[in-house]
């Protein structure tokens, strides 16, 4: 039975501490790279780097499967409560593993509120809409780009739950991203991290921030877009091999029109072109109340959703 990087086939303790250092140090780490880069990693001949793809992928049981299987395997995923019962049913239960959900919308739409939300409640018991099983605590991981992160918010939210609030924090693991590659290295840092901590959920808040910052105007859209769907796809790729749940959110003016010639705002703003995922649109509406709306998904009803944001967290 494959357990580790040193039962792979040709993985000797040299190979696995080179592989290890350039940060393949899990089976997933492995079934996910191409050829090309373990075998420059590892220094080691493609075709080995091949073999050593094709046993971790085979031990990962990535292969083709009939329709049925996967109808009976995304009957049993598991989805994580927004804390509001309208936002719940237009998202078709909850935040779903497996995903990247992309929540967009103005300042102050509640993009931030709902990720705090979403970090506490993936730790409810499976029966109570978070991801804890009897034995093993979901965990969290929040990549905080704008510095908005409040550790008070999360009290709030677990003591709402019956939750003991510094129980809950211990298992949010939070990190502040400096910029748009020190973000991206973090994911990919991530393929290590997650498989020891049992984490279900991975907020990246915004998504988008660093990169807009980094590449400003039309001259650098391009750039941009190519670096940002890299880091989606590596984002879709920790949420599917680990079978957790991504969360990221995206600010867009209120008025697309100013930003007549940026594509990414001009088509209402989400980023989630290729990847596939779900896009969630947020506007403010009187008071604490906010309206959801789910963009281009055919597989949920089209329709709205009102939920408010309290002092105790996301609420209807
Ligand atoms: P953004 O979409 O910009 O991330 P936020 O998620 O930060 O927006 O939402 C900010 C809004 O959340 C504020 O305008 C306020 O209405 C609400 N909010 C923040 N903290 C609290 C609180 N403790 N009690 C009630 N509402 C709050
Ligand atoms: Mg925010």
């Amino acid at each position: 039975e494959i357990k580790s990087i040193t039962d792979l086939p040709g993985v000797g303790p040299a190979t696995a501490n080179k592989l290890i250092e350039a940060g393949y140090a899990t089976i997933e780490a492995i079934a996910v790279a191409t050829p090309q880069e373990l075998s420059a990693a590892a220094g080691i001949p493609l075709t080995a780097a091949q073999r050593i793809i094709k046993a971790a992928r085979e031990a990962l049981d990535i292969r083709f499967k009939t329709a049925l299987e996967v109808k009976k395997e995304r009957m049993q995923t598991r989805k994580i409560t927004t804390g509001s019962r309208n936002l719940d049913d237009l998202l078709g239960g909850g935040i779903e593993t497996k995903t990247i959900t992309e929540f967009f919308g103005e300042f102050g739409s509640g993009k931030t509120q709902i990720c705090h939300q979403l970090a506490v409640n993936v730790q409810l018991p499976i029966e109570k809409g978070g991801l804890s099983t009897q034995d093993r605590v979901a965990k969290a991981v929040y990549i905080d780009t704008e510095g908005t992160f409040r550790w008070e918010r999360l009290e709030n939210m677990a003591k709402r739950w019956g939750l003991d609030p510094d129980e809950v924090m211990s298992n949010i693991f939070y990190i502040r991203a400096i910029n748009s590659d020190h973000q991206m290295a973090i994911v990919d840092e991530l393929f290590n991290i997650v498989p020891k901590e049992n984490i279900k959920l991975v907020i990246v808040d915004s998504v988008t921030s660093h990169f807009r910052a980094e590449y400003p105007g039309r001259e650098n859209l391009a750039a941009r877009q190519q670096k940002l769907n890299r880091h989606l796809h590596q984002l879709a790729k920790l949420a599917e091999v680990y079978d957790l749940a991504v969360v990221i959110t995206n600010q867009v003016m209120a008025r697309p029109d100013v930003f007549y010639g940026d594509p990414t705002q001009a088509v209402g703003g989400h980023v989630l072109y290729h990847a596939p995922g779900v896009r969630v649109q947020l506007r403010k509406s009187r008071g604490n109340k906010r309206i959801a709306r789910i963009v281009d998904a055919p597989h949920l009803p089209e329709g709205e959703a009102v939920f408010v944001i309290t002092d105790y967290g996301i609420a209807d």
